[in-house]
């Protein structure tokens, strides 16, 4: 359910205005999962809702818990069977955050991703987007989670900036006072690396967080890793990185999955270091260093004695790091975790 849907529901139904915004309370305030709850709004007509216009347009195919408690994985079913995964986590007490995805798969075939083996199947919607969020509150308001959703976070299936429009839209929709109703600093994107929609979000998008992807700080390691970088080599990444930060001065989150052997070294981390120095203001810049999941791919985990070698290394070169802890790795809901290979 959005914005958009609720208007078509009034015109439609020759509706009074004013139960838009009854249906707007209900459902992004009360967070209710069945018109029955909606009091407001007299028994045909929710008899009729209920028949003909689902509130969410996914629904919930199984739900995994972590043992901690502390990370929740959905698989979603949408309409046409499709299957996507979405994750509800708490980082730190009392912070909730969701990890949504943005497409079916996805077509930019990182090879420690295991996302990236699945190709790319379709887009989402705009409504199938936002409507993870809405899933996930209704969640936490069923099963009683002491929890409040305070962050999302685009970073699940799919490579957001290849579905910019309805993703762009949907942030739109977060953002919008009379449904989501969230801070643009409470969203993030995490982009690989397309570089014309970094420029469009610095205009569009000024306060809304960017992730990118990096994993590699030198053309010919990066390119192998992420066939992306061929196409957008890292000196076009950090022209429209310097571009973002002098229009937006909001820090960037850089995350780098250390790989065993491949990515881990000093030398490494020293290219690491040369890269961001080329990058303006670089104090702007925070390195996130995440311990690789292990999916099915050849990619090996680093060692935790290099992890840490590898952020002392950037920390004494000025450059702010910190080591990512893993949520969710028991149920494959971590990061580079995320596929569902059997599509219905
Ligand atoms: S890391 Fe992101 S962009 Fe790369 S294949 Fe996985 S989902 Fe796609």
């Amino acid at each position: 359910m959005d914005s958009e849907r609720i208007e078509k529901i009034i015109s439609d139904y020759g509706l009074q205005k004013f139960r838009a915004n009854q249906l707007k309370d209900a459902i992004f305030n009360k967070h209710v999962s069945s018109y029955d709850e909606v009091s407001t709004l007299k028994k045909d007509l929710r008899e009729k809702l209920k028949e003909e216009q689902p509130i969410l347009c996914l629904e919930e195919h199984k739900i995994y818990k972590s043992s901690d408690k502390r990370t929740y994985k959905a698989l979603l079913k949408l309409e046409d069977g499709r299957i996507i995964e979405s994750v509800l986590m708490s980082p730190k007490p009392d912070h909730w955050t969701a990890c949504i995805s943005s497409q079916v798969g996805c077509a930019m075939a990182c090879t420690f991703c295991a996302t990236g083996t699945m190709g790319l199947l379709r887009n989402l919607s705009s409504e199938e987007i936002s409507d993870q969020v809405l899933f996930w509150r209704q969640f936490i308001k069923k099963n009683g989670i002491d929890a409040r959703l305070n962050n999302v976070v685009y970073m699940g299936m799919g490579e957001p900036f290849h579905n910019k429009t309805k993703v762009f839209k949907s942030v739109d929709e977060l953002k919008n006072p009379e449904t989501f109703n969230m801070g643009s600093r409470h969203i993030s994107i995490s982009t690989s690396g397309l570089l014309k929609p970094i420029y469009e979000m610095a205009e569009r998008f000024p306060q809304v967080n960017l992730a990118i992807s990096l994993h590699a700080a030198n053309d010919v390691l990066r390119s192998g890793m992420m066939p992306v970088n061929d196409n957008f080599p890292l000196d076009k990444l950090a022209e429209a990185l310097t571009h973002y930060l002098a229009k937006t001065k909001r820090k960037i989150f850089l995350e780098y999955i250390l790989l065993d052997d491949e990515n881990d070294s000093l030398k490494n981390a020293d290219e690491l270091v040369d890269l961001i120095h080329k990058i303006k203001p670089s104090k702007l810049l925070h390195v996130n260093l995440i311990v690789y999941n292990q999916t099915d791919s050849a990619h090996r985990q680093a060692s935790r004695e290099n992890a840490v070698k590898f952020k002392d290394y950037l920390i004494k070169n000025g450059v702010s790091t910190t080591i990512r802890k893993n949520l969710g790795r028991d149920i494959d809901g971590a990061c580079g975790q995320l596929a569902v290979l059997d599509q219905k």
